[in-house]
């Protein structure tokens, strides 16, 4: 049985963009605006080897009549208590908002092991905002470039020691 990671992150830190340079095909749709994922949004990837079942997760963002959780299931077949891991997706280009800090906060009360990622860290726009992640108090961030498919390597040594 393959282990499953889930993909979480406030509208537009390029949540499908990752999904879809981790399954390897655009299986998820990417757009300027937030939250407009309503595709498919579970696949197979791989990193040098090491199999999961990835799931991309949108929209629950919108709705305020639910937990966190709750909306999340409404909108993913997979919710964060079925998953091994989840990735934890910043925009390294934008730094920290309040939202991802709500976001982090739930997710340190979670059970599910998290992996930070920083997307957008091309280019030197990225280096601030990647030091100001450490803040969220989940670990050390990995830098990734989704969009150029840079640093996706990097996440096996994130993933590994935990799914
Ligand atoms: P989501 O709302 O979190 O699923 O974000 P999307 O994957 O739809 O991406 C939102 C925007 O960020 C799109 O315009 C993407 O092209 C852009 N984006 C995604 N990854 C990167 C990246 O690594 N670098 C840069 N510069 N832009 C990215
Ligand atoms: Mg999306």
């Amino acid at each position: 049985n393959k282990p499953t990671v889930i993909i979480i992150g406030r509208p537009n830190v390029g949540k499908s963009t990752l999904f879809n340079r981790l399954v390897g095909k655009k299986l998820a749709l990417v757009d300027d605006q937030p939250g407009v994922t309503r595709d498919r949004r579970m696949g197979d990837a791989e990193i040098a080897g090491m199999e999961f079942t990835v799931v991309d997760t949108a929209g629950w963002e919108d709705e305020d009549d639910a937990s966190l959780p709750g909306r999340m299931r409404k909108q993913t077949e997979v919710s964060i208590d079925d998953a091994d891991a989840a990735m934890f997706v910043i925009d390294a280009r934008a730094g920290i908002t309040p939202m991802d800090e709500e976001i982090a906060r739930w997710l340190r009360e979670q059970e599910v092991p998290v992996v930070l990622v920083a997307n957008k860290a091309e280019g030197k726009a990225a280096e601030a905002g990647i030091l100001e992640s450490y803040s969220l108090g989940l670990g050390e961030p990995l830098g990734v470039s989704a969009e150029h498919g840079e640093g996706i390597a990097d996440l096996f040594g994130g993933l590994w020691p935990i799914i």
